[in-house]
């Protein structure tokens, strides 16, 4: 079985980044990274895209507001960053506490800025396989994953587990432009291990630690393993359960190393990217 590892692809992506940051003449693109209150899963994600970003030739600026913050304070103050000429690129931690109503920073966010394709327009792109917007970073990092392993889309079984819209719809889509046939599983599926037997690609994102057992692979599937859980020893876990699993699969990511650590090369690229077009 290969071991799809995500260090590869992301230096892979690295070097393009590097490349395209060089020739801006100067310009360093730069995010701005947006979080309120202090999840701890936020503040560590928050450090490692900041390191990456650095790694990549470029800058991030934190920008981080309390737990209590007004709504009314939150729009003015994500307004002047939105902006902010010189923020090229803006990363907004999500769910935001409950006083910050509804959808308003995903209406709010500059579509030409929203490294993690949160805006309704980016998510109308992505639905119309335009290739001007930007998609969810982690539903990209598993088209990088595919594409740096060279592991053929068209016409291939693709079945997803989880249809949220920071994974599992978003996914779809680029799986489905890639001419992928395309089957989006949930808690109502039915016969989900049968569902998932057919899949050439089965892809995890449920956040179910060990859910997917060797019985969910057929023999030469591509797995890939989206979730982040914490098993019961506290140890950072996927969705998949890796006994067995070797033996059925032709290729699977692992966890950690797989899908997560190319997600923050995707949004360093998307900086880039968003650099550029502007
Ligand atoms: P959500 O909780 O938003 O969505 C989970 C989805 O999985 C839902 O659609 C849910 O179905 C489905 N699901 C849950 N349990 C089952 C089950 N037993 N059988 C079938 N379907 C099931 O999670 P996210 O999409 O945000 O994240 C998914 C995982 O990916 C998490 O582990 C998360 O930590 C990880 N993640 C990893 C990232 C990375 O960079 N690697 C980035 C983002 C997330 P229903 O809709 O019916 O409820």
């Amino acid at each position: 079985m290969i071991l799809l590892k995500g260090a590869e692809v992301s230096s892979k992506i690295k070097a393009e980044v590097l490349a395209a940051v060089s020739a801006m003449e100067g310009h360093v693109p730069t995010a701005a990274i947006v979080r309120v209150g202090e999840r701890p899963d936020d503040v560590s994600y928050e450090k490692n895209a900041m390191k990456k970003i650095a790694a990549f030739g470029m800058e991030a600026r934190s920008y981080v507001f309390p737990e209590d913050i007004s709504q009314q304070e939150f729009e003015e103050k994500f307004r002047t960053i939105n902006q902010d000429p010189q923020i090229d690129g803006i990363l907004l931690f999500r769910p935001l506490p409950a006083q910050i109503a509804g959808r308003l920073p995903e209406r709010l966010i500059d579509p030409k800025k929203d490294l993690d394709g949160i805006s309704p327009i980016n998510s109308a792109k992505i639905f119309a396989g335009e290739e001007d917007g930007f998609a969810p970073c982690t539903a990209e990092a598993v088209m990088e994953i595919l594409k740096g392993y060279e592991i053929p889309l068209e016409g291939k079984r693709a079945v997803i587990v989880g249809r949220s819209m920071v994974v599992g719809r978003p996914l779809a889509m680029l799986l489905l432009k890639a001419n992928a046939t395309v089957t989006v599983c949930h808690t109502r599926t039915k016969d989900l291990k049968a569902v998932c037997r057919e899949a050439d690609i089965l892809v995890a994102a449920a956040g179910k630690a060990g859910m997917i057992t060797a019985e969910f692979a057929a023999p030469g599937a591509v797995v890939i393993d989206v979730g982040i859980n914490v098993d019961e020893n506290g140890k950072l876990c996927g969705d998949v359960k890796w006994e067995g699993i070797e033996e059925v699969a032709s290729a699977a990511t692992p966890v950690p190393g797989g899908v997560g650590s190319v997600t923050t090369a995707v949004l360093a690229k998307h900086l880039c990217q968003a650099a550029q077009r502007k």
